[in-house]
């Protein structure tokens, strides 16, 4: 098992900026069409704002013309958790960091081929690394 990323809520608040803090440990959404990340098309990994876990590779996002960055994979089955939400009278599934617990977005199932998942993220919620730190995680994974 990984290891985790646990910190207080005081920690939380002192090593993100305020919209980070408001997405991961709030379960805030990002406005549409505002992300950083949502039209970043460069090759390479989004890791997890809050602790650096890899979360989806490039190659997985899609262009889902909802506002948020699209993804139809996580980077392996566990770097991501899935949770039931019933916020707001509707049952979505709630996608959160595996390893720090952050908010992430949620997951629909009308996305693209070959999964038919939509991982609607925050951009917020994701920093993004260039290729070369993760190129031969990456070599592994599509094989
Ligand atoms: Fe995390």
């Amino acid at each position: 098992m990984k290891e985790k990323t646990v910190k207080s809520d005081d920690q939380w608040k002192r090593a993100l900026t305020a919209e980070e803090y408001r997405i991961l440990r709030k379960k805030e959404t990002e406005t549409a069409f505002t992300g950083e990340l949502l039209n970043n098309k460069r090759n390479g990994t989004y890791v997890c704002a809050g602790c650096g876990n890899p979360l989806f590779y490039s190659d997985t996002k899609f262009d889902s013309g909802s506002g948020w960055p699209s993804f139809y994979k996580p980077v392996s089955e566990e770097s991501v958790d899935r949770k039931v939400d019933r916020h707001m009278f509707v049952e979505r599934t709630e996608v959160l960091c595996e390893k720090c617990g952050g908010h992430l977005g949620h997951v629909f199932d009308d996305g693209p081929e070959p999964t038919g998942l939509r991982y609607c993220i925050n951009s917020g919620a994701l920093h993004f690394e260039d290729d070369k730190e993760h190129a031969e995680e990456r070599e592994v994974t599509k094989r």
